[in-house]
């Protein structure tokens, strides 16, 4: 088995790990539809759109606090 020949410095080490282990923000885009900020590759969160096509029904607060349903 390959052993390293000399120890890795602190500074080595967390210069690595500054670049390899971040934080990325996810890709925002704009909606086609209705302009929101939706995440790449994601159908929009406000109108359900989703490559030229409405992929999500998005249902409105009306039909979640209908009296005669609860
Ligand atoms: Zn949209």
């Amino acid at each position: 088995m390959a052993v390293p020949k000399q120890k890795k410095s602190k500074a080595k080490k967390r210069s690595r790990r500054a670049n390899h282990d971040r934080m990325t923000l996810p890709n925002i885009t704009v909606c086609d539809n209705c302009g929101a900020d939706v995440q790449s590759h994601r159908a929009c969160g406000s109108c359900g759109w989703y490559k030229d096509r409405v992929a999500l029904v998005i249902a409105q607060d009306d039909e979640f606090l209908d009296d005669d349903e609860i």
